[in-house]
């Protein structure tokens, strides 16, 4: 399997893909074609466990890889899940399913990904036959820092920085990463937003001089962002899970459309949605669920997509993004594959903030994909009724995906009140532990004023487990403080391999 970038230049392994994290002109690799999983494939897949069923998918993508190896390191990644099954489905109403992916090492979807990414990376680079030691470089909004630091702390050969946006991320997602333990780890703030994050590393990505820097200390550089395709292959694998999930215990029979709902912050878990799709996956409606920063769902309802526009801090900090990395891949396949018009629409997008499609590809994703948004008044509301009605309680990413998925069921109602009801799948990326003060809030109306406080809170309400891993973070030593302004980046980053 090889993989091209959306901007034309460059065709590469999957190992490759890798290793290399952004294609050598700015763009992301994609396969060259998509592959697909046979109905026999699928048959088969009923009866396997997660890791038997991720194993192959992934060995789709990355058909250079020993199979048997592939599987022994994914069954090694999801042993580190509570309760043995790495991405459970849990029915909580008729029609309705909970796709739980945050049972990892650090409490949100991003484990899914990062527990795996070692090893393909790794790996990788004995199949490339790279000699020079790994620097991995991060922009986070809060989640992807902490699951890529646990994935990668203490890697051989591998050295990770995160930056993180100051007062961008949540109290517990900043006590995650700055307790972060580990020999090759490093963690900076940085004063700015997600945006600015993102920016600057992909700057450091794209700087010849830079990587000239790196390569004289010995570094090559990568990422554990969605850019890499090697994170979102293994989100590939959960929806082809959860459908199985449905068929083995007869909510659907085999074959029956399914609909998802997620929520969408860079476009990386939905893309891996609809890529599960073009593999042959029978899925129906993709919703695609923003916070109030909707840039998404503007995007959905006018074909332009406008990064100019304020900047909301929202109670689901995972999802506050304006530039969302992964629509490049997907506008990459609604424009017919046309690098060059890919990369003049990203070049329009740095250079003054927007792009527009044509009206035939707004008409085309429109028809596979359904985008609106859920404000925080109807996030906290869907929580509490959520919680009061099915005493199922949810973190704030996951009642945005909520609130916007009934939206969803409404409109198909009205529209086509005889319509045959598709089941829906809302993937619920983080445990509500994670964002304690903001549930605790919804939950009650009441604010609490330490994290820890509410997740006793939230224990005593709803009777819910706490992981270990958030409570244990508590009594450990803060070891990062560094603040930096985005300009300063890469000179950390120097400090850092130096
Ligand atoms: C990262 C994240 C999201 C957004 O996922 P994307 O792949 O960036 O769209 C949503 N919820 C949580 C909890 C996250 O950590």
């Amino acid at each position: 399997m090889y993989f091209v970038s959306t901007r034309g230049k460059g065709r590469v392994t999957g190992a490759e893909a890798v290793v290399q994290g952004l294609a050598e002109d700015g763009g992301l690799f994609v396969p060259e074609k998509s592959p697909s999983v046979s109905a026999e494939e699928m048959e088969r897949m009923l009866a396997m466990d997660y890791p038997e069923r991720a194993a192959l998918v992934l060995s789709k993508y990355f058909d250079e890889y020993d199979k048997d190896e592939l599987l022994s390191a994914l069954k090694e990644a999801y042993s580190q899940f509570d309760d043995g099954d790495a991405a459970p489905l849990v029915k909580v109403e008729n029609g309705m399913f909970m796709l739980e992916l945050y049972h990892g090492p650090t409490c949100a979807f991003k484990d899914m990904a990062l527990t795996v990414l070692p090893y393909l990376l790794r790996k990788g680079c004995d199949l490339v036959g790279i000699r020079e030691k790994i620097l991995i470089l991060v922009a986070t909004s809060g989640d992807t820092g902490k699951a890529a630091l646990e994935g990668f702390k203490d890697a051989e050969g591998i050295r990770i920085m995160v930056f993180y946006p100051d007062d961008g991320v949540s109290k517990m997602q900043k006590l995650q990463m700055c307790t972060q333990e580990g020999s090759n780890v490093n963690v900076v703030a940085v004063k700015g937003n997600f945006d600015d994050c993102q920016t600057g590393v992909k700057k450091i990505f794209g700087s010849e001089e830079c990587k000239k820097q790196l390569a004289e200390k010995g570094y090559l550089l990568s990422s554990a962002n969605s850019i890499n395709f090697g994170r979102l292959a293994p989100q590939i694998c959960y929806y082809f899970s959860a459908y199985c999930d449905l068929v083995t215990s007869d909510q659907i029979k085999a074959g029956d459309k399914v609909n998802f709902t997620v929520p969408t912050g860079n476009f990386g878990n939905i893309l891996a949605a609809y890529y599960a799709k073009k593999m042959g996956l029978p899925v129906g409606t993709l919703v695609c669920a923003s916070n109030t920063n909707n840039v998404l769902t503007d995007f959905w309802k006018n074909g332009t997509y406008d990064v100019k526009r304020p900047f909301y801090k929202t109670m689901s900090p995972s999802m506050d993004i304006l530039v969302s990395s992964n629509l490049e891949r997907l506008i990459f396949e609604l424009s017919g594959r046309d690098a060059a018009l890919t990369k003049e629409r990203m070049a329009q997008l740095a250079a003054k903030g927007s792009y527009s499609i044509r009206a035939e590809e707004l008409k085309q994703i429109r028809s596979e994909f359904f985008a609106a948004y859920a404000n925080e008044n109807a996030t906290v509301d869907c929580i509490y009724d959520f919680f009061e009605e099915y005493g199922y309680p949810m973190d704030t990413h996951t009642g945005v995906a909520m609130s916007v998925a009934q939206r969803y069921e409404e409109k198909v109602r009205k529209d086509n009140p005889k319509a045959e009801p598709v089941p829906m799948v809302v993937v619920s990326t983080a445990s509500p532990y994670k964002f304690p003060q903001s549930v605790y809030y919804a939950l009650t109306g009441n604010d609490v004023k330490d994290s820890f406080k509410g997740i006793k809170r939230i224990n005593l309400l709803t009777a819910m487990k706490v992981p270990e891993a958030l409570k244990s973070i508590r009594y450990k030593p803060i070891l990062f403080k560094q603040t930096v302004s985005p300009d300063k980046m890469f000179e950390e980053v120097l400090k850092f391999v130096s």
